[in-house]
């Protein structure tokens, strides 16, 4: 064995090799993805090469990782372009050293995690290894193998190696606290991890692990729907199947390829984390990269792979890096494009979806101008109109329409008042009542609405949205005269008196009206728009569910026959010669009560701990006016 050369690298630190362990002091796992990138690097040399003429062909490119459990090695193979001893000098000894350096002084300076500790290269071999030799044959024709030894001193041997076929072995003498390192399965799964979708059929004990192919470099068209839905399956199982997908792909101002998913949301979205996993050259980086979409668009799943997303940075770094920042509009803007796409060719198929999308779509709308008015078209809200009346999109038996749509079937008045009901259940009444008029009715039943609700208002100064129970219109009421008592007073007049002395409380407005509509109720809750609102905001930031606020108004309907034999009872009664109020008074006063809280019933407006007083109090008045029937 000839000895080509012994020396000490060029070193600033005495000792560097401490110091990358010490440094990097977790995640030590990523030296094998280093290895086998810089092995599958050297095999796409190769071929290159071979191309130009410069070298043989050689067989297909493979990396093989190859356990020692005595020796306690463990050693990455290829069958790439090799090296010379010159090119062992200049690459390991100098370009990698160099770049370690490089690599520790930015770690330094970081004071936060550098995503995946990324580009340490052949050096990260030293977090795991006492000593590492690198064999190595170069593929030019007459090459000499070489054998490059250095146990993490900056002293190194080179000698001439025994290798016959062109390729490169890295053998890592695992140190002690690593020797997890030797266990196969933890080598498996970190060649699933980090080197799945690499090119190159990589290798464990002659088995290949990885997948190989990475569909999001493909060109869209050789991707069927199952290919999309494979992928998400294998990247993310038993989730459901995903909504939509987008597949990015530019090369200009940057390379950026992947493929984004919208997921089918359950339960709580993970609006904090984000899940989209971040490659770099089909080399796995990191499995959460909040910092390079809008952060409405977390919850997306899937893979960004681009070369051009600086990954020895911090995360706080990253986040106002311009590039990244221009990345993250271009993945919106695209998601934005695949949105309008699949609205204007497959509308009943994004009907569909609508509803798995809406909070991506009205939260990104909300946060980010430019997406607000890509989106401005394409968000929909479920409608109370007929399908056949305006021309909706459909899914099942649920029509949407567009707010333009129902702007448009408003007609011509300027400021354009927009009817919407959050809860069909709770809302029923005067739901029913606008109905009975023909009025269209827009549901926004998601808890995101309360905020869209305002900031579509802001933006279009024309649109105003008042909730169906939030006040009654003119259509909804009969135009009639009404009969005057003895002191002048009309039947409204004295319904009011008679609600307000019964209830006896100041924050109740009481209104009497005549609606329309045989099954019009006697009594309903209203609550205006505005004030509403503000109770709603108050049990947000509470975090509690919003109750029925005490101020409210209770709208009697004087058309109906309840209400009317109230009013005979109350002007029917006598006063009794102590002056109290006679028992037909009482009656009326308690029938009255009771109305009110009929209509509290139906808005669940009762609480729980409030029904069982209800029940006592139905009770007796049942009871009381059994007693005047059979009497
Ligand atoms: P980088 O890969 O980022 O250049 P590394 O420290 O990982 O940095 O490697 C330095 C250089 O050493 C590489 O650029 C390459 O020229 C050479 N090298 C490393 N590993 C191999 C290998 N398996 N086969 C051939 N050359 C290699």
């Amino acid at each position: 064995m000839t000895v080509l050369e012994q020396g000490q690298i060029q070193i600033h630190t005495e000792n560097i090799f401490p110091i990358i362990k010490k440094a990097v002091y977790s995640g030590h796992e990523v030296f094998l993805r280093e290895l086998v990138s810089n092995a599958v690097d050297a095999i796409s040399k190769r071929r290159m090469a071979a191309m130009a003429g410069d070298c043989s062909e050689g067989s297909e490119g493979l990396v093989s990782i190859r356990i020692d459990r005595e020796a306690k090695t463990l050693t990455i193979s290829d069958n790439g372009i090799g090296m010379s001893a010159d090119e062992v000098k200049r690459y390991i000894n100098q370009v990698a050293f160099s770049s370690a350096e490089d690599f520790l002084e930015k770690y330094k300076r970081e004071d936060d995690a550098i995503i995946g500790h990324f580009g340490l290269g052949f050096y990260s071999s030293f977090m795991v290894a006492e000593r590492v030799e690198l064999i190595s044959l170069s593929a030019s024709p007459g090459a000499e193998a070489v054998r490059w030894s250095c146990d993490g001193s900056p002293n190194f041997s080179l000698e001439s190696g025994e290798r016959t076929e062109p390729g490169t072995d890295v053998i890592l003498y695992l140190q002690e606290e690593e020797l997890e390192y030797i266990e196969p399965a933890r080598i498996r799964s970190l060649i699933t991890t980090y080197c799945d979708f690499l090119p190159v059929a990589v290798q464990l004990e002659g088995e290949t692990v990885n997948k190989r192919e990475a569909p999001w470099r493909k060109i869209p068209r050789e991707l069927s729907d199952d290919d999309y839905i494979a992928l998400y399956r294998y990247l993310y199982p038993f989730q459901g199947d995903p909504l939509l997908w987008v597949h990015l792909n530019t090369d200009y101002p940057y390379t950026l390829q992947g493929i984004l998913y919208f997921p089918r949301l359950t339960g709580r979205a993970d609006w904090e984390k984000g899940e989209i996993r971040l490659y770099c050259n089909q080399v796995f980086v990191s499995d959460s990269i909040k910092e390079v979409v809008p952060r409405y668009l977390l919850p997306l799943r899937g893979v960004i792979d681009s070369p051009d997303i600086p990954l020895n940075v911090s995360r706080s770094a990253l986040q106002t890096d311009r590039r990244v920042r221009s990345i993250g509009g271009f993945v919106a803007k695209k998601v934005g494009d695949r949105l309008k796409e699949l609205h204007r060719d497959e509308p009943a198929r994004y009907a569909e979806i609508w509803e798995g999308i809406a909070p991506f779509i009205k939260i990104g709308a909300m946060e980010d101008e430019k997406f607000a008015d890509q989106v401005a078209e394409l968000i929909l809200f479920g409608t109370t109109a007929a399908a056949a009346d305006i021309d909706p999109i459909a899914a099942g038996d649920k029509a949407y329409t567009t707010l333009s749509g129902y702007c448009s079937r408003l007609g011509g008045a300027d400021q354009k008042r927009i009817l919407y009901c959050t809860d069909e259940a709770s809302q029923a009444g005067p739901l029913a009542l606008w109905q009975g008029e023909g009025a269209e009715v827009l549901l926004a039943d998601t808890l995101i609405d309360a905020q869209f609700i305002p900031w579509l208002e802001a933006r279009h100064e024309e649109l105003s949205f008042r909730r169906v129970d939030a006040e009654l219109d003119d259509s909804l009421r009969e135009q009639e005269s009404e009969l005057v008592d003895a002191e002048g007073k009309d039947s409204s007049e004295q319904l009011r008196e008679l609600f307000k002395t019964a209830l006896g409380d100041g924050r109740i407005t009481i209104q009497v009206q005549a609606l329309k509509g045989e099954n019009a109720p006697a009594a309903l809750i209203l609550l205006p728009e505005q004030m509403r609102r503000l109770n709603d905001m108050g049990a947000l930031m509470e975090q509690r569910l919003p109750g029925l606020p005490d101020h409210h108004v209770l709208l009697v309907n004087r058309r109906h026959p309840l209400v009317e034999g109230l009013l005979k009872l109350a002007a029917g009664s006598v006063i009794t010669a102590a002056g109290g109020a006679s028992p037909s008074q009482q009656l009326a006063s308690d029938l009255s009560r009771h109305l009110h809280d009929m209509a509290r019933l139906a808005v669940g407006g009762l609480e729980p701990n409030q029904l069982a007083g209800f029940q006592q109090r139905s009770a007796e008045l049942m009871g009381r006016l059994m007693e005047r029937g059979l009497g």
